[in-house]
């Protein structure tokens, strides 16, 4: 892996027009995200894939991928989850053509031909996560009635209604 860096100088890869370029291993420090007031920790680089090609005048095309576990609780039963997801994100690029009009034609991630790697994958991997972070996909949760954690109790556990005295009387009457 490369020395981590958040910034990369996409200048400095002197890609003419039409060329391109796959950087893999680029190591990225990353930030913990907050989600549903929770706070989740990832790992504090990740490994990422980043392909660059050149488009005519100063455009860029760009394309991340990374895959970054994200570790805190489980939305459903409180337990650490650490769920991976993966990351496939991309940008394009194009100071030239940059009106307000073409405001979707400029990344919020490039200035001045630098790359803003950290924002980026940030950005990125909240999208990207499922709405849920869970312990595993089919995590059972907590028991409405007594706080029992489901996947630890089987899925017979269950609770009696609370039995009506009134019955028993009744019962006792047709048995007679
Ligand atoms: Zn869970
Ligand atoms: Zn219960």
């Amino acid at each position: 892996m490369s020395q981590p860096s958040d910034k990369l100088d996409l200048a400095a890869l002197k890609l003419t027009a039409g060329e391109g370029r796959r950087l893999e291993h680029l190591t990225v420090p990353f930030d913990d995200l907050d989600l549903g007031g929770q706070r989740y920790t990832t790992p504090e680089t990740i490994d990422a894939t980043l392909d660059v090609s050149r488009m005519t005048g100063d455009g860029y095309a760009l394309r991340l991928r990374f895959a970054s576990t994200i570790s805190g609780p489980c939305m459903r039963c409180l337990t650490d989850a650490a769920p991976e997801t993966s990351v496939d994100s991309r940008e394009v690029h194009d100071e030239g053509k940059g009106t307000i009009e073409d405001s979707e034609l400029t990344s919020p991630y490039i200035e001045d031909q630098v790359l803003d790697l950290t924002s980026w994958a940030r950005d990125a991997l909240a999208l990207a996560m499922p709405s849920q972070v869970l312990c595993r996909p089919d995590c059972a949760g907590l028991c409405a009635v007594c706080g029992a954690e489901l996947n630890e109790a089987g899925p017979d556990h269950s609770h009696e209604p609370p039995r009506d005295p009134r019955w028993d009387a009744l019962r006792e009457l047709k048995l007679d």
